[in-house]
Order: C-alpha cells, then sequence, then structure tokens
C-alpha cells in the first residue's frame, strides 16, 4: 500500500516537471520602444514612466537587461531583433538586411501566408522590416507590412485588430513616438512618450489576455532598438554610437514558456530574441548569432522529452543543425502520437530527392538524418530543400540548406 502511494506520488511530481511540459507558445508579439534609454524605461526601478510594465506586467515574467551591440540606429536595431544577427544597414530605409528575418524562416518551415506575421509602425523607413534580400528567401517569404501610422496609438490600435481577425504567429511592431520627440530635445515630451507607449503596451497585452484563442499561448517580448547617448556623450537627444545610454536597453519577457517574477542582472542581447522565437514556434534560425534565452523560460531547449514527459502536442522539427551544411543534416521530430510516419526530402520545387522513412512511429522525439545525398546516392546540388514529414494528416516541414 505505502509503495503503491509512494509510486502515485512520483507520477504526481513526474507529470509536474518542468521536463515534463512542452512550450505552449503559438503567438510571438515583439513590441519596439523605439529610442528608449535604459535609465528613463525599466532601468529606472521607481518605474516612473513605465508603470505598467514595472509594477503589473514585470510581475507576470521576466524582467532583464538588453544590450545592442550592433549599430545603435533605429533600422539596424530592429534588424538584429528580428534577424537575430548585427547587420551594419542604412538608417534611411533603402537597405534591406540581407539575412532572413523571423517572418521569413517561419513562413519557409511552416508555409504559412503572409497574414500569419505582421510588421506594423509608424516610421515608414521600416518598410524595410518586411523581409530580406537573402536570395534563399525573401520578398514571398515577407511579412505583411503597415508603416504609415502617424502615432503609437494607432500602431497599436491596428495591431489589436490585426490580432484578433488574423491571429498571427508572429507579429512585431515598433513605436517610433518616444524617438522622434527625443531627437527634438524635448526632455518632457520624451518622457510623455514613453509613458504612452507604456500604457499602449499594457493595453495590448490586455486585449491579448482577455482573447480566448490568444491567452495563454501568446508571449510578448517588449524592447528596444538602441537607448540614447548617456549624459556623459552627449545626453537623450541622440543616439548611434558605442556608448552604454545607447547600448543598453530593456528586456519584458512574458508568456506560457517564461518564468513569472524574474528580475535578473543578466544581459540578453538584441540578437538573443530571434533564436529564441525559433525554440518557441519551433522553427529552425540558422543564420542566428545570438542564444535562446533559456534563463527566462520554464523549459530550457533540449530539455523536451527528457524524463519520458507526455507526448508532444503537434508534429514539428527542432532546428536542423548544422544549416546551411555542407553535407548530413541532422533534425529532430516530435510526435504527437503512434502512427505512420513518412520523411522525405523536397526540392524548391516540391520533387521529391530523398525518402529518409516510412515506419510506424512511436509519440516522443525522433532523431532523423539527412545524409545530405539523393534517392539514388547522388550528392544533392547546393540549394534549399524541404524536409517533409507527414502523419495521420499532419505535416511538419523543416527548411534545410545545402552549401
Ligand atoms: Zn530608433
Ligand atoms: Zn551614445
Amino acid at each position: 500500500m505505502a509503495r503503491i502511494a509512494l509510486i502515485l506520488v512520483l507520477l504526481f511530481v513526474l507529470a509536474l516537471s518542468p521536463a515534463a511540459r512542452a512550450y505552449e507558445t503559438r503567438h510571438v508579439v515583439i513590441v519596439v520602444i523605439d529610442g528608449g534609454r535604459y535609465t528613463e524605461t525599466l532601468g529606472d526601478t521607481t518605474f516612473a514612466n513605465e508603470p505598467n510594465q514595472g509594477f503589473l506586467m514585470a510581475p507576470q515574467g521576466c524582467r532583464a537587461v538588453g544590450w545592442n551591440a550592433g549599430v545603435t540606429t533605429t533600422v539596424a536595431g530592429h534588424a538584429a531583433i528580428l534577424s537575430g544577427t548585427y547587420q551594419p544597414l542604412l538608417d534611411d530605409g533603402t537597405e534591406w538586411p540581407h539575412l532572413p528575418l523571423l517572418f521569413e524562416y517561419y513562413r519557409a518551415a511552416t508555409g504559412a501566408p503572409a497574414s500569419q506575421t505582421w510588421f506594423l509602425a509608424d516610421k515608414g523607413k521600416l518598410a524595410v522590416m518586411s523581409h530580406s534580400d537573402d536570395p534563399d528567401y525573401g520578398a514571398a517569404l515577407g511579412a505583411q507590412v503597415q508603416v504609415d501610422f502617424v502615432d503609437d496609438i494607432g500602431v497599436v490600435t491596428a495591431a489589436e485588430a490585426h490580432l484578433a481577425a488574423d491571429r498571427p504567429a508572429i507579429m512585431a511592431m515598433n513605436l517610433g513616438e518616444t524617438d522622434w520627440v527625443a531627437h527634438s530635445g524635448n526632455w518632457l515630451g520624451y518622457l510623455h512618450a514613453i509613458h504612452t507607449a507604456d500604457s499602449l503596451v499594457y493595453d495590448l497585452w490586455t486585449k491579448i489576455q482577455a482573447d480566448t484563442a490568444l491567452a495563454g499561448r501568446t508571449t510578448l517580448f517588449v524592447t528596444n532598438d538602441h537607448g540614447r547617448h548617456d549624459d556623459q556623450h552627449g545626453g537623450f537627444q541622440n543616439h548611434g554610437d558605442w556608448c552604454d545610454g545607447c547600448r543598453r536597453i530593456q528586456v519584458l519577457a512574458l508568456g506560457p514558456d517564461f518564468k513569472t517574477g524574474l528580475v535578473t542582472p543578466f544581459v540578453y542581447q538584441q540578437v538573443d530574441i530571434a533564436p529564441t522565437v525559433g525554440v518557441l514556434l519551433g522553427f529552425a534560425v540558422p543564420h542566428a548569432t545570438g542564444n535562446v534565452m533559456d534563463k527566462l523560460m520554464l523549459v530550457p531547449p533540449g530539455s523536451l522529452g527528457v524524463g519520458g514527459g507526455p507526448a508532444p502536442e503537434r508534429l514539428r522539427f527542432a532546428a536542423p543543425s548544422p544549416n546551411p551544411s555542407r553535407g548530413a543534416v541532422s533534425l529532430s521530430l516530435d510526435i504527437p502520437g503512434a502512427g505512420g510516419l513518412a520523411v522525405d526530402v523536397l526540392d524548391a520545387q516540391g520533387r521529391r530527392v530523398a525518402t529518409l522513412e516510412r515506419s510506424d512511429a512511436a509519440p516522443g522525439r525522433r532523431a532523423i538524418t539527412w545524409s545530405g545525398r539523393t534517392g539514388a546516392g547522388h550528392r544533392a546540388a547546393p540549394g534549399a530543400y524541404f524536409v517533409r514529414a507527414r502523419m495521420a494528416g499532419r505535416q511538419a516541414v523543416a527548411r534545410v540548406v545545402l552549401r
């Protein structure tokens, strides 16, 4: 009897252990408060200008320090957040990012329509945040973009409408007012703009929580593209150099896969956000140079399935590795239930290049390797390929590139 009780307790503990939990995030929203300096945002722990984020939202998630280690201007900062790479880019909106953005990776991996990825801004030059000019990705995989808003209220109002209508997987937005008011040298206006952005962010999060399709399935990041000069380097009016004031930014992360009430002095790079989004939504971000923000998360990457937890909720690939590759590519596939599994490699035109699996699969995580060769044993030509898994009407796709 005691033994049965012990087993029941153990089963209960196993069921509750973090390792037995899969990611819950299905939607990611990234808000960029343009040019908010850390000393006036969440670095001011009286939260004078961001009371909603500091007092109401941070306790629901994680508050960390962010860092822009690249060019501290608007286009480059947004590209760092959305691509996971520091790319020096012209700041006038005439140069497109050269490495893919989250929108492109997501749509390449899932085949999702453009309406599943949104970028909104009240700075027209940020139209270049729809997609990169990477020849393997690009416009055909870009986000829906709307950048002609006149103020931050316009951006957030439209974002809320698109969230309710499309329930996009990835939405990013720029709130530009803080930056342009600061550039005019208006200190009180600058503080007021941060305050307004803070209220809008809270309204956005409240609406997400009130939507039964989004609540408990949506992760929100609130960060900045850059800060502003600290007082030793010219003060709040401008930005763009290497000073601490320009580089240090806020990171607020909340959602079902993040710890609650965590305040950490750990510094996250802007380029850490994109790989974190990739892990949460289950697609690869191969060019990203940042790290997954695992210290903030309830389930560290790589721990899924450890300890024989419940089956994953859906069929999906984790990040292929290496990608791009000059030879073999390793993938792991989360399998939600038992059944007949078919895994094939398709070329960019959808033609089958190789067959990797035809088997009865059990639920859990399964390792899959593609040698980089065709079914006839020849090395496949360099280019983009899709590894497709099919099972009981479900489908998962991972994009891999051979060099
Ligand atoms: Zn900016
Ligand atoms: Zn500076």
